[in-house]
């Protein structure tokens, strides 16, 4: 492994979705990966929800690898037995207010979203018995999927197609060159009194920085002018092992291996849920895992912010400007499960270009 045409930093959904689509074009393709399995951080600590589209602004690389997403990851999901649903989505609102999910509707068909409809209270109850709201916004094209087994599949058919995997390796340093970036990755366990770790290089003709949350290290610090939206707000999420998840809650936390301090307590969860489940109790729920989220901003400072104004962050996905044999990606937070294979033919364009 001295010489490659591709080296993607990074083997959760993105990485893993963008080998395989540039494994069909190209050989000497490497994914690298520094955990000891392939989606182990955010691709595996998340909702499992294939998102239509419906939140994202128009025009927006969020709105449209979410939607061509959402039908790329059914189409895969089919062809290679990942396990999944289409379980479509009722958006509840609590209040005789309907303004909102009117401009919800026009927003998701702004964005191609088809099958729209709002709903009254006796639909919602026909569909969702134990659900307490005035009206709904109906979005046939969400779903469920198992995203550990989507990883893996992708990740299979990457190395069916001759890419080559390799875990407990982390890239640790990046060398541009003239036409190629020499990159240096430590392989091995490095942990504990056997370690059998080892620095080697490899020099890539095209290097992809897929690496999620630690994007931004592996970019050396990446300009990152964009407004901000924390999450999309509290679920429900029917599960494909027939649990329910109610959630995610969002906060902004500053160390990436944080997942367990400060936890909300259960009480938090019933309390954000009652409104529209009424009958659900703290005894109905175990809390469950968290996830980190890479936010491209700071949190929402009321002294800067407009009033009411709700914001989200695009990805950014570009041939890096000052080293073109790079592509970045970074701030791939939600929908980046949905958009996985979306994104992948995109990078699989800027590749094409990287190697012309
Ligand atoms: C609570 C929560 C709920 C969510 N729900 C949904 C949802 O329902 N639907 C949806 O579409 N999206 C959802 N998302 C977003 C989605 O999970 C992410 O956008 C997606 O998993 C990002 O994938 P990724 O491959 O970019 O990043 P990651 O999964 O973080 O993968 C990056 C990989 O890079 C590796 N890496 C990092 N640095 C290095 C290095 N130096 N060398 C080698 N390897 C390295 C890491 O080990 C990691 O495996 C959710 C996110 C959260 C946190």
């Amino acid at each position: 492994m001295d010489r490659a045409n591709i080296v993607i930093i990074g083997g959760g959904v993105v990485g893993c979705a963008i080998a395989r689509a540039v494994s069909q074009g190209w050989d000497d393709v490497f994914l690298l990966d520094q955990m000891p399995k392939l989606g182990m951080v955010t691709s595996s600590r998340n909702s499992g929800v294939i998102h239509s589209g419906l939140y994202y602004t128009p025009g927006s690389l969020k709105a449209r690898h979410c939607l061509a997403g959402n039908r790329l990851t059914y189409e895969f999901c089919a062809a290679h037995n990942v396990p999944h649903r289409r379980t479509g989505k009722l958006v509840v609102t609590t209040t005789p207010e309907e303004a909102e999910l009117t401009h919800l509707a026009e927003r998701g068909r702004a964005n191609g979203l088809e099958g729209l409809r709002i709903v009254d209270r006796a639909a919602i109850r026909a569909r969702e018995p134990h659900i307490e709201g005035h009206a709904a916004l109906e979005v046939p094209s969400t779903g469920i999927v198992a995203s550990e087994e989507l990883v893996k599949a992708y990740a299979r058919v990457a190395a069916e197609q001759g890419a080559n995997i390799l875990t407990h390796a982390r890239v640790v340093r990046l060398e541009p060159q003239k036409d190629s970036i020499q990159v240096w990755i430590r392989t091995g366990n490095a942990a504990g009194p056997t370690s059998d770790a080892s620095v080697e290089s490899v020099d890539a003709r095209c290097v992809v920085n897929a690496a999620g949350l630690f994007a931004d290290e592996v970019a050396a610090v990446y300009p990152l002018p964009h407004p901000e939206g924390l999450s999309l707000g509290l679920h429900f999420t029917k599960t494909l092992w027939g649990t329910v998840l109610v959630g995610p809650t969002a906060r902004y936390v500053a160390d990436k291996a944080d997942y367990e301090r400060d936890r909300l307590p259960v009480e938090e969860f019933v309390r954000r849920a009652k409104p529209m489940l009424p009958e659900i109790e703290a005894s109905d729920l175990t809390l469950a895992y968290s996830g980190l989220r890479p936010k491209l901003v700071p949190p929402p400072d009321p002294a800067r912010d407009k009033p009411g104004v709700k914001r989200i962050a695009d990805f950014v996905i570009t041939r890096d400007p000052n080293v073109p044999h790079a592509i970045q990606l970074i701030g791939i937070d939600s929908p980046g499960l949905t958009a996985a294979p979306s994104i992948a033919q995109h990078v699989s364009q800027l590749v094409a270009q990287t190697l012309e």
